[in-house]
């Protein structure tokens, strides 16, 4: 048995357990053990599958402290005209170079790969050799958020034998088939639609599972820089007006959508989901092409001749090659203090941005006089599934914002932190750093105002959609 003495344990070097690790070495001078029982830094990323890419811009993705990709706007594809997006592949060698380059040469972080962490402090590596660390500070779990792709498990439904069922990790690798059931429609469903598409399949060579109708964020929206002010600002705009005049969460949607901030891909259905998948309109387009559309709940079963799901059932092809997108690289899981005593607990703190509140909590730690002041600050913002839960997140976002805002030592903080999305998409831009302090001042106070009373109306909104359910 091992012993090593340390100030921060930190479990899992995913993407926000890394985050937080660089703002913690970059703040502090702490030392810091970081156990994960992958073989390589970057989590899902190192079992992502193949033709993946980051939803969003490479600008706001890793870590604070080093950009990741070149800042080039893609010149072709679906996504032309916008910020290039990392791929699987990009991201796993820069989280590579993180580690290798930045936190291990600061002599104060050590990394153990292809470690299991028990609990209480040990871990036993693959060589079988017992740990246990001595935590001066604190224990950071890093892998809370559940992160699950398709290649980490089976299908959650039964696969009659000789039928053929694989994760998108192994589509580019199976032989051609006639037809392509794509099972689930999440991001992942997506990818993999756009995916087969992007090879030549007809349309009408594809089924699509889609047990619920999402609603879509246009990656147009997401950018970074000055390319995009006008189209970002607009698109702000237009939600805080949306939410402004909505007079019930329905007629929100409605507005929502009229506006741009919102998309789906069938125009006559009302999309029940929200889990922050993004879409450019012309990968819209593509979805839209797609008319083999099941939408009978969920699959349970796959049989020869046809397949059983919660709202009915349906012929099935035997020959077809079924793709199983039902992974939940997002779930929802109950939202628990960040900070409690020993303990921190990496979760969102501005909804769907975890790399960057990883960055933030690291900060917070760091700066904060006790876990009450800190707790205050980062308020966890569950991941969102339900359509409703889009009203939630916003709401969550808003709060956060503005006890951010009354902080000016961590307004400060923000305006420098390149993963803030948020700060880059509207309070840089409704407030620029060359603006006179004047200035600066009067546009933050008319951006707190509005965002202040945008908070009070989305509560309104959803105590009246719970008393009224039969109306949402
Ligand atoms: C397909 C996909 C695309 C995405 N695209 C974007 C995007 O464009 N922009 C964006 O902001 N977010 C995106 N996300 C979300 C994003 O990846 C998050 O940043 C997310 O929170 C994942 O990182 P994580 O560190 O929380 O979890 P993980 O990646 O799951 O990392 C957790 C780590 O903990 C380790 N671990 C768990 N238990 C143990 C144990 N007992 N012992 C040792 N090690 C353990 C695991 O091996 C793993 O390495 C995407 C997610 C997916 C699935």
């Amino acid at each position: 048995m091992h012993t090593i003495e340390t100030d921060y344990l930190v479990v899992g070097a995913g993407a926000m357990g890394m985050a937080f690790i660089d703002t913690l070495v970059t703040e502090t001078q702490a030392r810091v053990v970081l156990v994960d029982r992958n073989h390589q830094p970057g989590g899902h990323w190192t079992m992502a599958y193949p033709f993946v890419r980051l939803h969003q811009p490479s600008a706001f993705y890793g870590v604070n402290s080093r950009e990741l990709g070149s800042g080039a706007i893609d010149q072709v594809g679906w996504n032309k005209g916008l910020f290039e997006l990392a791929t699987a592949g990009e991201v796993c060698a820069y989280y590579d170079h993180v580690m290798r380059q930045q936190l291990l040469p600061t002599g104060r972080v050590t990394y153990f790969p292809m470690s299991e962490y028990r609990g209480e402090g040990r871990f036993t590596t693959l060589a079988g050799v017992a740990h246990t660390v001595n935590v001066t500070r604190r224990v950071v779990d890093a892998t809370y958020m559940r992160v699950t792709v398709p290649a980490m498990r089976p299908p959650p439904y039964s696969v009659a034998p000789g039928t053929e069922c694989v994760p998108p990790n192994e589509l580019p690798k199976s032989r051609a088939h006639d037809r392509y059931v794509i099972v689930g429609a999440g991001k992942t469903g997506i990818d993999t639609c756009l995916w087969l598409l992007g090879q030549g399949i007809a349309p009408d060579r594809l089924t699509w599972i889609v047990p619920r109708d999402a609603w879509l964020l246009d990656r147009a929206t997401i950018q970074p820089g000055p390319l995009f002010a006008e189209e970002i600002k607009a698109n702000f705009t237009a939600q805080l007006e949306a939410i402004r005049d909505a007079v019930s969460i329905e007629d929100l949607f409605s507005r929502l959508e009229e506006g741009g901030v919102l998309l789906r891909v069938d125009r006559a259905i009302r999309p029940t989901m929200y889990r922050c998948a993004t879409v450019t309109r012309a990968e819209l387009e593509q979805l839209r092409r797609i008319s083999g559309i099941v939408r009978l709940g969920r699959l349970r079963r796959i049989d020869r001749d046809k397949l059983v799901l919660d709202d009915g059932e349906v012929s099935a092809d035997g020959s077809a090659l079924y793709v199983d997108c039902t992974a939940d690289g997002a779930e929802k899981v109950p939202a628990t203090a960040v900070f409690d005593d020993g303990r921190i607990t990496l979760q969102s703190v501005r909804g769907c941005q975890q790399v960057f509140s990883a960055a933030l909590i690291a900060h917070v730690e760091a700066n904060y006089p006790d876990d009450t002041a800190r707790n205050l600050i980062c308020e966890p913002v569950e991941h969102p599934d339900a359509d409703l839960d889009w009203v939630r997140n916003t709401l969550s976002d808003y709060r956060n914002q503005l006890r951010w805002f009354d902080d000016p030592e961590l307004t400060a903080w923000l305006s420098g932190v390149r993963l803030d999305l948020f700060g880059q998409l509207v309070g840089h831009r409704l407030a620029p750093a060359s603006a006179k302090p004047r200035v600066r001042e009067r546009l933050l106070s008319m951006t707190k105002t509005a965002l202040s009373v945008t908070a009070e109306k989305l509560e309104s909104l959803l105590a009246d959609g719970a008393c009224n359910p039969s109306r949402y």
